[in-house]
């Protein structure tokens, strides 16, 4: 996934002002940065969420800037974990996982439901496949939503602070089911909050403000020996 010279206003407000940004092959890319500085704008613009103002995003090849561009099968190769869950309440986990491979992948129940079935038991709920997400902790439903978006074979994965509303005892889990996609080469752009995710699991750390890229590279460089003024401030304040 390649992001070249992005752009994103909203009226007057030009949140994002040319970001250049590439996420490799099996490649987790954490991006940090203070409340406000486009992380989430920009997360939303590569899976077309947001409409870029100026710029183009690659996958693997496709403009999906181009207004030529199938957006669901945009949608279908990039999976997305938000901080609220957005599992739907009156379905069951079995049924969260299987409606959008049903009505998007045009798969059969079977299929829908051995696919669900094999990602439950990745995020290690495969026993709670009939409970209803209020019957589930936060940490649960979290797990769930992942496993929804793995249900859609996505080529990448995207998460925006996957683990902010969660109670602090519930976080690890959610890390954990994520350190391991990691290791299974999933291809992960995440919106984290969590440094020490971001130092063991990032093959790249990513310093967002006002806009811009201000800083890239290795979690250690990044983290450990910041070039930046805008960094080290930042990072005195989360470290
Ligand atoms: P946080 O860490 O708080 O989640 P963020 O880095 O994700 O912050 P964004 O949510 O991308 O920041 O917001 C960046 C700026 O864009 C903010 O000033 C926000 O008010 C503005 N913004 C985001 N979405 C919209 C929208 N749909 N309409 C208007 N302005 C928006
Ligand atoms: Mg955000």
């Amino acid at each position: 996934m390649e992001v070249r010279n992005l752009h994103k206003s909203f009226g007057n407000n030009e949140v994002l002002k040319g970001i250049d940004f590439h996420v490799n092959q099996g490649e987790v890319v954490c991006v940090i940065g203070p409340s406000g500085s486009g992380k989430s704008t920009l997360l939303r613009c590569v899976n077309r969420l947001e409409e870029p103002t100026t710029g183009t995003i690659r996958v693997e090849g496709t403009d999906i800037t181009d207004p030529e561009t199938d957006l669901d099968a945009v949608r279908t190769r990039i999976g997305m974990v938000f901080q609220q869950f957005n599992l739907f309440p009156h379905l069951n986990v079995l049924q969260n996982l299987t409606l959008a491979q049903r009505r998007a992948k045009k798969r059969g129940k079977a299929e829908a439901e051995a696919t669900a079935m094999k990602n439950l038991a990745k995020v290690g709920l495969a026993d709670r496949a009939k409970a209803f997400p209020s019957q589930l902790s936060g940490g649960q439903q979290q797990r769930v939503a992942i496993a929804r978006a793995l249900s859609m074979d996505p080529d990448m994965m995207l998460f925006d602070e996957p683990t902010s509303a969660l109670d602090p005892e519930l976080v690890g889990d959610v890390l954990e089911v994520m350190r391991q996609l990691a290791q299974e080469g999933m291809t992960m752009m995440v919106v984290t909050h969590e440094m020490g995710f971001a130092r063991e699991v990032g093959d790249r750390v990513v310093f967002m403000d006002g806009g811009v890229v201000v800083e890239q590279g290795a979690p250690e460089a990044v983290l450990g020996n910041p070039q930046h003024e805008r960094t080290r401030s930042f990072l005195s304040k989360v470290l």
